[in-house]
């Protein structure tokens, strides 16, 4: 830690670093940030600095309003924008009570918790998001979206208006050690996917932060609205956020076996199985807004259906399958996240579930090859194959009763996350769409 920190002081010397800024986020998924001097920096690292967080949305309650925020020295980077000259650096906080214990409303922290227990067992747990997002020009408030372009899936004609936009995005994605996969234009107009390396959980939470500041800021810099609101247009396909895991044991991925006809390992399935088991209860974490679920339908590629495939695009669960067997690469991609998660707590609930999967010994259902939306209900029951929640409300009522998702978030996150996202709820129920008007008026 100490030779962290003082390569830390050290770049912020050399780079002639003018201000700091201590980022965390709040419940929701919000990166929060206050601005530090340099000069406060090596004071912060040893104390951390104390802030109001009642001021904060699901931070604090009122009677314990002051909390410390603690700079974690490994996620040290500069800023890659901004005005010339005068560089900005960044780092995460992890969030304490005054008397040094974690703070239990900061998302990093119930991450840190999950991410430690499995350690504890032996496990690193890895993450790789395909994060797909739109570019629209600067909307007026009110006014529908509007694509840049008319390309499709990995376009690479003029069309493509966004292919700049995406190659800066991953200079300083890279130049904030963010290493990206791949990147392409998605299937619908304007749709963008930008796939990132595989890090430790921890990591990949703070790097999805990241990545979705430096979407905004590129696009915002030539004029562009980035998104990830996840169905901003309706009739094609919405954005998710997939996400790739594995459990590894030192240098071995543990979700191998080579003499499996999946390649899977029984710690690979078992943990499948977790999540197939839990998925109705994590899901309004992972797709927290309303309008996750205009994304979660029929005939966009996103899934409706609780179940798991090689190579089947319907299932929550995918499993990828290499021609040629790859022990390191052998992964599961959960497919129903979207990047309007707060990934911290996306991380925590899906790994909760995994890892309850495998103290259980959880039995792994059949695959299901077919294509899902062909079948109708009691070809399904019989498969035992059901749905993921429709809607906002169904969720919450899953999630309510979960004793696994209330263990995983903690009595705080849990209860204030349920009554913020229950007012949303009611907020969208009262409120009368065109849709409405236009089925109803005339026809009543
Ligand atoms: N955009 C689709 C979704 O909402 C996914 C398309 C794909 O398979 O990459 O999840
Ligand atoms: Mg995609």
């Amino acid at each position: 830690l100490d030779q962290h920190r003082d390569y830390v002081l050290r770049t912020v010397e050399e780079r002639g670093v003018r201000l700091v800024r201590l980022w965390f986020t709040d419940v929701l998924g919000n990166l929060r940030s206050f601005a530090i001097s340099p000069a406060e920096l090596e004071n912060a690292l040893e104390d951390g600095m104390t802030f109001d967080g009642s001021s904060i949305d699901g931070f604090s309650r009122i009677q314990e309003a002051d909390v410390l925020a603690i700079p974690d020295p490994d996620t040290f980077e500069i800023i890659p924008w901004g005005e010339a000259g005068a560089s900005e650096a960044r780092v995460f906080c992890d969030i304490h009570h005054l008397d040094g214990s974690p703070f239990d409303g900061d998302p990093r922290q119930v991450l840190r918790r999950h991410v430690r227990a499995a350690h504890d067992e032996g496990y690193t747990f890895y993450l790789a998001p395909d994060v797909e997002f739109f570019y629209f020009e600067q909307p007026a408030p009110g006014e529908r979206p509007t694509p840049l372009d008319e390309g499709g899936f990995f376009d690479l004609t003029m069309r493509d208006a966004a292919g700049d936009l995406r190659k800066q995005t991953i200079r300083k994605l890279e130049q904030m050690s963010i290493p990206v996969e791949y990147s392409f234009h998605e299937d619908a107009p304007s749709q963008q996917e930008i796939d990132l390396r595989h890090t430790d959980a921890l990591t990949m939470a703070d790097s999805v932060m990241t990545f979705r500041l430096v979407v905004k800021e590129v696009a915002a810099s030539q004029g562009v609205h980035a998104t990830f609101m996840p169905k901003p247009l309706q009739g094609v396909q919405g954005s998710g956020m997939h996400l790739h895991m594995s459990l590894f044991r030192g240098d071995e991925n543990a979700f191998y076996d080579g003499d499996d006809p999946h390649q899977l390992s029984p710690v690979a399935k078992s943990f499948m199985a977790g999540l197939l088991r839990h998925a109705s209860e994590i899901t309004a974490i992972t797709n927290q807004t309303v309008n996750s679920y205009k994304r979660l339908v029929p005939g966009f590629e996103a899934p409706v259906h609780i179940s798991w495939a090689r190579n089947n695009r319907s299932g929550l669960i995918r499993v990828p399958i290499a021609k040629k067997a790859n022990p390191l690469a052998t992964r599961i991609e959960y497919r129903s996240p979207d990047a309007a998660c707060n990934p911290y707590l996306a991380f925590s609930v899906l790994l909760a579930a995994g890892m309850k999967g495998i103290h259980e010994g959880y039995e792994l259902p059949e695959e299901a090859e077919d294509n899902l939306f062909e079948m109708d209900d009691a070809a399904l029951a019989k498969l035992g194959i059901t749905q993921l929640p429709q809607s906002l409300s169904d969720a919450l009522r899953t999630m309510e009763e979960s004793e696994l998702v209330q263990e995983a978030l903690g009595e705080h996150i849990f209860e204030w996350f349920l009554r913020n996202k229950r007012r949303e709820w009611w907020a969208y129920k009262e409120h009368v769409s065109q849709f409405e008007i236009d089925r109803y008026l005339r026809s009543m």
